[in-house]
């Protein structure tokens, strides 16, 4: 098996406080900075994962705030 050389980034939920890792998704490394997700290990809570390119790290937080960042954007243009 191929080893994973992938960065790890360590985000903490916005919920529970649990330190989680994840990698950059297929889009992010594309350069949709915004596109990850995933669910927290220990509460369960979706998370939005966006990339903040120029600290080079990953910000976590509930995909529902994310949801609701997003349509007021939309609805601001
Ligand atoms: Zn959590």
């Amino acid at each position: 098996m191929e080893k994973d050389n992938r960065k790890r980034y360590e985000i903490e939920c916005p919920e529970c406080g649990k330190i989680l890792w994840a990698c950059k998704s297929l889009f992010q490394e594309m350069g949709m900075l915004d596109a990850g997700h995933g669910s927290c290990m220990e509460c369960g809570t979706f998370l939005n994962l966006t990339l903040d390119k120029e600290n080079d790290r990953m910000i976590a937080i509930r995909f529902e705030e994310y949801k609701e960042k997003k349509l007021k954007e939309r609805a601001a243009k």
